[in-house]
């Protein structure tokens, strides 16, 4: 079957002199083309991810790729039958990432070697070569490459402190890190520079690149990758698909994600159709109980009907409702 989009992920770290009028700008031109998709500007540089037919995106590329700027900018470039977003937004922000670092990281100055996808392979089955997760806690749950590690931190801005924290048990090591394309890493491993480690490298162009590889495809991925977009996670692993992602309720293999029906909560968590419907699509007690529960609106369900799913679980509403 042709697929007759396609998704364009991206991000250049370069010093763009007026945001505010660049960002106004380009989401004129994306609209104009268009484009759907989120792009943020910062200061420090561009970062999208954007989806139209073939001839729009292309017309996108070709139009970066004369501005003088971003003349080398990389497109990882996914085919999808249908664009995942709806809405096209270029979003000014103060930085691309945030590690949340009173001296930012210029990834034009400071960072990691960049280990193409084969090297990057071989750094995994390397003994004494420690792979650091550099994504938030529900990305890696859905996939990661085979040993890595799990930072125990709830998201990427964490990490930083995390590191100093247990610092001692990598600072003699190789390090090496990843994201989703790279954009993280950039920044995160210069931070582990300036930090003092010794030996740090990055996968270049992230798990998205080496998904394409031909030689690697996507080798010792294990999962699915966690995008930021209506697709939620993607194929990486071409040769074989071992699924790591395991179900919130009952801890079962699991890849399908959704978020906690409690707007306060949010929380992202992996669930089959069937716990979703029995523990209306709450995180915990308290996320399925609140009159805010999205899942119990949607559903129109009555306070009885909510008892009755309770009890199956064995939960109460609280008395006083
Ligand atoms: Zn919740």
């Amino acid at each position: 079957m042709s697929k007759d989009y396609r998704v364009l992920l991206y991000y250049k770290y370069v010093h763009i002199e007026n945001p505010e009028e660049y960002t106004i700008k380009h989401l004129a031109f994306c609209k104009e083309v268009g484009l759907k998709g989120r792009i943020l500007v910062a200061e420090e540089g561009i970062n999208g991810t954007i989806a139209g037919t073939f001839e729009q995106t292309q017309q996108y590329i070709d139009a970066m790729h004369a501005d003088p700027y971003f003349s080398d900018l990389v497109f990882k470039i996914d085919e999808e039958e249908r664009p995942p977003f709806k809405k096209m937004f270029v979003r000014l922000r103060p930085e691309l990432v945030s590690l949340n670092l009173l001296d930012d990281i210029d990834p034009n100055e400071v960072t990691g070697n960049y280990l193409e996808p084969k090297e990057f392979r071989e750094a995994i089955l390397d003994k004494n070569t420690i792979v650091i997760d550099a994504r938030n806690d529900y990305e890696y749950d859905l996939g990661h490459f085979r040993g890595a590690i799990r930072p125990e931190i709830r998201t990427f801005r964490e990490l930083p402190q995390w590191i100093r924290d247990n610092k001692e048990t990598f600072m003699d090591k190789r390090v090496v890190t990843y994201c989703t394309g790279g954009i993280r890493c950039e920044k995160f491993s210069g931070w582990l520079v300036k930090e003092g480690f010794k030996d740090v490298g990055q996968l270049h162009g992230g798990i998205a690149t080496y998904g394409k590889d031909p030689e690697v495809q996507g080798d010792l991925w294990d999962g699915q990758m966690y995008v930021f977009d209506e697709r939620i996670s993607v194929p990486v692993n071409q040769k074989e698909h071992v699924i790591v992602g395991l179900d919130w309720f009952d801890g079962t293999p699991c890849e399908r994600y959704l978020n906690c029906a409690n707007p306060a909560c949010n929380r992202q968590i992996l669930a089959s159709e069937s716990n979703e419907h029995k523990y209306l699509r709450g995180c915990s007690h308290e996320c399925r109980i609140t009159p805010a529960n999205l899942y119990v609106k949607r559903n129109n369900l009555s306070q009885e009907d909510v008892a009755e799913r309770l009890a199956v679980i064995g939960e109460k509403l609280p008395a006083s409702v």
